[in-house]
């Protein structure tokens, strides 16, 4: 069985807690390795490799800290064909959509390579008589992430690859289920130039989180995950004095109005909806069509779209989605289905009792289309992560924007339409943090930020982008004067530019 070890100080480390986890291949429902699951010891270890390396990775040059991001920005374009294909395989995500994993971090990368623009401080000459006044950002220290299962590559790059760049040292906490991507990508940095104990990947589970969160050399933590888990870790850190950026779960709506290109709105919701089996924080699982007309096109449409999609191993190049993670997950997703048509809704497509032939024991799940969900059902409220798409019809604009708007999570929300008013005023008001206007899937570009309001994010700072930057250093403003021969008054009072 392979096993897959922990990454300190640039060197593989076996796992010496006795603790392991299973890795399945979705596909076959096979377990195919193992992973070590760290103890606070072996956490800790991490935490000197990183302090040891720190200081003198903070001390070379930005621009020379951004050569070696082009570097492993490179390394990683020429292994991804073999990158894509072990995330496939851990995940169950199809390959074109593992490499697209990999590209959106890849692209965070190309930002951190700007980084001795985005370094660069603030200058006032003269702010009194010999007085300059100049502010640098400096890095935190050692700092941490902790990832979710669903994007192996890019969300660990939004985080180390800002981190590094600002002249901290990382600890990656990856998700234990499919943790060999994390690793490959530590493995590609070291080989770009990267020094060693600058990036450490630890294994784990709660032990190995509550280890980071009560570290005192940890100086940030960036969670990305479930809700509850994000509230935790925010709780936590900050109670332990830590900056906390905890990104947590999403229930993205999309409303699509009157005037909607109907053909195109539902290409978008099939992708949306079920690509990656509709395991992304920034899926499109609700569909508030406004009035009848709009709702019965669109439902009648949707059918017709589900009919043709083709769920098969995510090698396949001709499936649209493969399985998901794991046999729990699957079985969570099949128990809100039944939860939906228990609670009253209209199951029109149901997804369950999908076996693949020739892959009868891997974790695939059907598209299921529910139609008549109402804001009171407990399925509407939760998160389901699956290829599930709920319709709740609304008869108004104002209707439709009071959904997203009242919901517990807000990561992101779509509005398909022709008029640009309507798209304007609600893309003001809706109550969610990143809006999407005929636009599916509004993952903001590396260079802006990424953050979603409410349940969906805990503490101030968004990911990756010039909020990125801030999140991972603090400012330093030095105020100086050079001695000119001529005594200064003596003064008692607080200084002023009186
Ligand atoms: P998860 O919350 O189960 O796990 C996330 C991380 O937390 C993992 O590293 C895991 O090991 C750790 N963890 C799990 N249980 C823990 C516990 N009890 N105590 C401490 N740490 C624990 O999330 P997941 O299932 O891996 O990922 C899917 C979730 O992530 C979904 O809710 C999805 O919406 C969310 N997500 C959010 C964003 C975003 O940016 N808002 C992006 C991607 C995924």
């Amino acid at each position: 069985m392979r096993q897959i070890t922990h990454f300190i100080s640039g060197q593989a480390q076996a796992g010496r807690a006795e603790r392991f986890g299973d890795i399945y291949n979705p596909n076959t429902g096979e377990v195919q390795a193992q992973v070590p699951l760290a103890s606070a010891a072996e956490l800790d270890e991490a935490v000197q490799a990183a302090l040891l390396a720190q200081p003198d990775w903070a001390g070379v040059n930005p621009q020379r800290r951004a050569r070696i991001m082009f570097k492993f920005k490179e390394l990683v374009e020429t292994h991804m064909d073999e990158l894509a294909m072990l995330l496939s395989c851990e995940h169950g995500k199809v390959l074109a959509d593992a490499k697209g994993d990999i590209q959106r971090g890849l692209e965070v990368i190309e930002f951190a390579c700007g980084i001795p623009h985005l370094l660069k401080g603030e200058y006032t000459q003269s702010a009194g008589p010999g007085l300059d006044v100049f502010s640098t950002r400096q890095p935190l220290g050692v700092v941490a992430g902790i990832t979710p299962f669903n994007f192996p590559a890019m969300i660990p790059m939004w985080m180390f690859g800002i981190a590094i760049a600002c002249g901290n040292a990382f600890i990656l906490k990856p998700s234990e289920k499919d943790p060999s991507v994390p690793v490959r990508l530590a493995e590609l940095m070291l080989e770009a130039g990267l020094p060693e104990g600058v990036l450490n990947v630890v294994h784990g589970d709660k032990i190995a989180v509550d280890a980071i969160l009560a570290h005192a050399d940890i100086k940030a933590v960036s969670f990305v995950g479930s809700s509850d888990i994000a509230h935790y870790t925010y709780m936590t850190g900050t109670a332990n004095g830590k900056r906390v950026q905890a990104m947590g779960g999403a229930k993205n709506h999309g409303i699509i109005m009157p005037d909607a290109d109907m053909e195109q709105t539902v290409a978008d919701f099939a992708g949306a909806a079920f690509g990656s089996a509709g395991e992304r924080c920034m899926a499109l699982p609700v569909a508030v069509p406004v009035g009848k007309q709009t709702a019965d096109e669109f439902v009648a449409r949707m059918q017709e779209t589900l009919s043709t999609l083709k769920i098969g191993i995510s090698t396949d190049p001709d499936a649209h989605y493969g399985p998901v993670v794991t046999q729990a997950h699957r079985e969570r997703i099949t128990d809100y289905i039944q939860m939906g048509v228990d609670e009253g809704a209209e199951l029109l497509v149901d997804g369950r009792g999908l076996t693949l032939q020739g892959h009868e024991k891997g974790f695939f799940i059907g598209p299921s289309l529910f139609d008549h969900v109402k804001a009171d059902m407990q399925t509407y409220r939760d998160e389901i992560f699956g290829p599930v798409l709920q319709i709740v019809r609304a008869e108004s604009l104002e209707e439709a924007t009071r959904l997203p708007s009242q919901h517990q999570y807000g990561n992101g929300v779509a509005i398909f339409t022709r008029n640009g008013l309507a798209a304007r005023e609600f893309a003001d008001k809706v109550n969610v943090g990143m809006v999407g206007v005929n636009v599916p899937i509004p993952v903001p570009l590396a260079y802006h930020s990424f953050g979603g309001w409410k349940r969906s994010a805990f503490g101030d700072a968004n990911q990756h982008g010039t909020e990125g930057v801030r999140f991972f250093t603090k400012i330093k403003t030095v105020t100086q004067r050079w001695p000119t021969g001529e005594l200064a008054d003596q003064s008692f009072i607080i200084p002023t530019m009186n």
